[in-house]
Parts: structure tokens; sequence; C-alpha cells
């Protein structure tokens, strides 16, 4: 079933949940999240520098590591479950409420970072299944990670929030405009297109 992309407004917002409590925390202001990942990962970061045997060499691998990763998951997740194929009722009630509202008011601020409640239960299980695979690596790895996720929100906000610098980041606002203004199956990294260029997703399709 092809996705029929939704017109994008140009501003406005729209009551997603009946339920008023929902619908407030489906509001989020970029600076909790933001500060919240931050905060996990200094703290966690500093566990790894004092609390662990790790070198401080291995610790930076590790951090970078776990940046490099995320930028993968915000890749894989934005391409395989933001936009899943809305093929049964379910599916397109779940890609419309997670990721298509953002496409239809993609000037919304207040949508731009899934609620917090949801983003600490989101960062805990990466967190846990980080410590099960590679032990006490995870304190320096997720602190990578996660705030691979606080730059993500950053950018993500910022590109929709202000207008391009004018330097090499503006690329990212290219990059993303493509995305939601021309054709919403490419170029779904925001805060790098690496994952584009190798999974081959940077190209605008032939329609
Ligand atoms: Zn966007
Ligand atoms: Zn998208």
């Amino acid at each position: 079933m092809e996705v029929t992309p939704v017109k994008p407004k140009n501003s406005g917002s729209k009551q997603l949940f009946k339920n008023p409590l929902l619908e407030k925390l489906s509001r989020t202001h970029i600076s909790v999240p933001v500060t919240l990942f931050l905060v996990m990962g200094a703290v966690l970061g500093w566990y790894a520098f004092t609390h662990t045997d790790m070198a401080n060499w291995i610790i930076g691998l590790l951090f970078a590591a776990g940046l490099l990763i995320f930028t993968f998951v915000e890749y894989w997740t934005h391409r395989n479950v933001y936009h899943i194929e809305p093929t049964t009722p379910m599916r397109a009630k779940f890609q419309y409420t997670t990721h298509g509202i953002h496409h239809e008011y993609p000037k919304d601020k207040a949508r731009l970072a899934m609620p917090p409640i949801l983003a600490v239960v989101v960062a805990v299980t990466f967190f846990g299944i980080f410590f099960v695979l590679m032990g006490e690596a995870a304190y320096a790895f997720f602190p990578g990670f996660i705030w691979g996720y606080a730059g993500y929100l950053l950018v993500h906000y910022s590109v929709h929030a202000y207008p391009p610098p004018k330097n090499v980041f503006k690329a990212l606002w290219i990059n993303h405009s493509i995305h939601h203004y021309k054709d919403g199956e490419v170029v779904f990294g925001v805060s790098s297109p690496l994952w584009d260029y190798v999974f081959g997703t940077m190209e605008v399709r032939k329609k």
C-alpha cells in the first residue's frame, strides 16, 4: 500500500487525544528531555571515570561508539518505525500518532520530542540492554548514546524553529526539508546523513 503523504501545514497544532491528560503529555518543551538526557549521560560518565577500572582512552572510545550507534538507531527508527507502512488501521494510527502528526504540523514546536515519561522509559530500556550486552562498559557507552539523542533533539528542534545558519550545518536544514517537503521516503537521518549514504536513501526518488 502506498503511503498517502500528509500535506504539511505551515502553522497550528492539533488535538491528538480525547483524554486531556494524554493530550497534555503529548506536548513537550524541548528543554525537558534535552536536560534530562544530558544529566543522565553526565552522571553515568562520571561513574565510569570514578567507579570503574576502565582507562580514560577506553572510556573515550566507548563514548564515541555510543554516539555512532545512536545515529544508526535514529536513522533506523525514523525509517522503519516512524515511517512504518500503514497497511492496517492500527499501524496507520500508530504511524500518525508517533510521527505522521509531525509531518502534518512540522512547525508545532511542542511536538518535536516524545513525552519525557516515555523518553525516560526508552532511555532506561536502552541502558538495560547495553548493560546486559557489555557490562560496565555501558557506563561509558551509554553517555555517548544519550548525548547523541540530546544532540539529535537539538538539531531537529533548530531545523524546524530557526532559519538555516550560513555554515556547514546548513546541509542538515536542506536534508530535513527534503524529507518533509519533497519526498518523505528518503533522507531519514536528521543529526547526520551518514546512514542515508550507507543505505542509499539520500537521493530523491524519481516518480
Ligand atoms: Zn522534522
Ligand atoms: Zn519523517
